[in-house]
């Protein structure tokens, strides 16, 4: 079940009449009318939704969180775990095929960039201070991310 708002296609690589392998020659045109100005802040601009106000970090349920722009698998909830950081956090990405990490030195800090492979769009950083097995903390804005529970309507 597709809940209000999201973008996602049910066919992947349907929507628009896009072919998936042109999600990156999109403009900002286009990405400033398919996404929410919100949405578009965060994953077209790189923006941070404040910590302990996206919709997903107190998010529990068993599914899969897809790319917001694109719908691109990212994470699965069984990876998912609360870092007390405010954001959703996950110590592994559902395939590491799907998302892109580019070395990142905004803000005066070096940190590790993550972005969906897909679309481009910009979902969070990952971190070197995650649980076992990887050890690695995936800090992703809500914003950037469509939650599809296993179980419809729960
Ligand atoms: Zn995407």
């Amino acid at each position: 079940m597709i809940r209000g708002g999201l973008l996602y296609p049910k066919t992947t690589g349907e929507t628009w009449g896009v072919p998936m392998t042109d999600w990156k020659r999109k403009g900002e045109e286009f990405w400033r009318e398919q996404l929410t100005p919100e949405q578009y802040a965060v994953c077209r601009e790189k923006g941070t939704e404040r910590p302990f106000t996206g919709k997903y970090n107190d998010e529990h349920r068993a599914g899969t969180y897809r790319c917001v722009a694109c719908g691109a698998e990212l994470f699965d909830s069984r990876t998912k775990y609360d870092s007390g950081s405010g954001w959703p956090s996950f110590y592994a990405p559902a395939d590491e095929d799907n998302v892109d990490e580019h070395r990142d030195t905004s803000l005066g800090m070096i940190r590790t960039e993550v972005t969906c492979h897909q679309c481009g769009s910009h979902l969070g950083h990952v971190f070197e201070d995650g649980p076992a097995p990887t050890g690695l903390r995936y800090c992703i804005n809500s914003v950037s991310l469509a939650f599809e529970p296993e179980e419809d309507g729960q």
